[in-house]
């Protein structure tokens, strides 16, 4: 009877509150403000140094051509986003995005290529 009456308690206090969930694609949470998704490049400010193909836990960064005449090719799928291409970069040529919401058709749009 005790147990009835707590329960009963606690769906009463249940119904005063908001829901805790989202009406997702309507509603979005907002992202925190330290978190870091997707990946972008300014190529310009490349120099083709490679540290960020080096440090690349996971092989989603390739360098097309050498020096200041390479470009980027990132594969979005493999990506960790854990910020160590960003970090590692010595230009500045990469930042964090908070861009978590991907989703893609095809294998090949999760490839972008970063040109000059
Ligand atoms: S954020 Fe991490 S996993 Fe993603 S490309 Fe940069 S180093 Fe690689
Ligand atoms: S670490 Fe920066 S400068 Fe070096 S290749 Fe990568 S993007 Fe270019």
């Amino acid at each position: 009877m005790v147990i009835l009456m707590a329960m009963e308690d606690e769906l009463l206090e249940s119904l005063k509150k908001k829901p805790v969930t989202l009406r997702f694609p309507y509603e979005r949470a907002r992202p925190e403000d330290r978190m870091q998704a997707k990946v972008t490049w300014e190529i310009e400010k490349c120099i083709g140094c490679n540290l960020c193909v080096k440090v690349c836990p996971s092989n989603a960064i390739k360098l097309i051509g050498r020096g200041r005449k390479a470009e980027i090719r990132y594969h979005v799928g493999r990506c960790l986003f854990c910020g160590e291409c960003v970090d590692v970069c010595p230009t500045k040529a990469i930042q964090t995005t908070k861009e978590f919401e991907l989703a893609f058709t095809k294998p090949e749009e999760m490839i972008l290529e970063f040109r000059r």
